[in-house]
């Protein structure tokens, strides 16, 4: 039997080396785990479950600058490759492609980019204006380098994943997306590489976002308005957390659900604690026997019908 944490692991730093390795691994069923470093449990969940599905799995980590705000924290971004190579290693990861940006973007800034569109303007788009069009814009590049079969991403960053899956929808790219619940923290903390920027007591506030989402599902039976007052009810009471937005939306379309829905709805919260901005959410089935999902169940549900 391998020994998977012995494995050799392959690093491609320039376009050369990553062609000339994914060409070792022949056609048909690779699979692409995207990161920005920094790895933690979460993407180890995400690596294990493409190890698990996927003959091969590549993953990248690259910190794109063009996902970034001028006022944001890429110079301060945690960057920790040996560790991340040693749980690449673990995972069972057959190559690691980590470029710089200069092999990325190589004519600098790209002049032609993917518009995320309209869901790209709300929620996160409207924090960080531009940020899906520079993550959808490497996403598109990567999965082109990479020749990925399958894509694996968190449900974490859930309009990331629906603006990927949209864009390989509406672009037609020849690429399945899997989505991977959130993994946490055994306090409810959603795992994230910006938690390291929480001192001790950011990080005891920091928990009042998943209680919250917590609270919320908890009234998931009694309807939109209900799930809406608990989660608020949580968050009210932790002042030191500076909520941006506590939303229950559709899955698809991120449109507030009207109070007589019943199906499966997004509940999203995002807010400052310190000097580090948090984003967290929970799928949630609204109605008679609801609660928390883990992902939702079917990602191309039509949106609800208008009142
Ligand atoms: P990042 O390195 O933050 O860009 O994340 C890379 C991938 O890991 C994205 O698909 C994220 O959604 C996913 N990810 C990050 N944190 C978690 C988590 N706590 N649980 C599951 N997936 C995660």
């Amino acid at each position: 039997m391998s020994d998977l944490s012995t494995s050799a692991i392959v690093v491609a730093r320039t376009r050369d080396e990553l062609r000339a390795a994914r060409a070792e691994l022949g056609d048909g069923d690779v699979a692409v785990v995207m990161t920005m470093g920094a790895l933690h449990e979460g993407h180890a969940t995400l690596i294990r479950t493409a190890r698990r599905r996927a003959r091969h799995v590549v993953v990248t980590i690259f910190l794109n600058p063009l996902q970034f705000g001028p006022h944001e924290d890429l110079s301060r971004y945690p960057r920790t490759f040996d560790a991340d190579m040693e749980i690449c290693r673990k995972a069972g990861v057959d190559l690691v492609f980590a470029p710089t940006p200069d092999v990325i973007y190589q004519d600098g800034d790209p002049g032609v980019r993917i518009s995320a569109g309209p869901l790209g303007a709300v929620l996160e788009g409207q924090a960080r204006p531009g940020h899906f069009d520079g993550m959808l814009t490497v996403v598109a590049k990567l999965l082109h380098l990479t020749r990925a079969d399958s894509a694996y991403f968190g449900q974490k960053d859930a309009q990331q994943l629906l603006l990927i899956r949209r864009m390989v929808r509406d672009l037609d790219f020849p690429v399945d997306v899997v989505s991977v619940p959130t993994v946490r923290e055994p306090d409810g903390l959603a795992m994230s590489s910006r938690n390291t920027y929480l001192t001790p007591s950011d990080r005891e506030v920091a928990l009042c976002l998943s209680q919250a989402l917590r609270a919320g599902a908890d009234a998931a039976a009694e309807g939109p308005s209900a799930i809406r007052r608990a989660a608020r009810a949580v968050l009210v009471a932790e002042p030191l957390a500076l909520i941006d937005y506590l939303v229950l939306v559709h899955p698809t379309t991120l449109e507030d659900v009207p109070e007589w829905y019943r199906g499966e709805a997004l509940l999203a919260v995002a807010g400052r604690v310190g000097t580090t901005r948090l984003i967290d959410n929970l799928p949630i089935k609204v109605g008679p026997g609801g609660g928390a999902l883990e992902v939702f169940s079917d990602v191309h549900a039509e949106p609800p019908a208008q009142d």
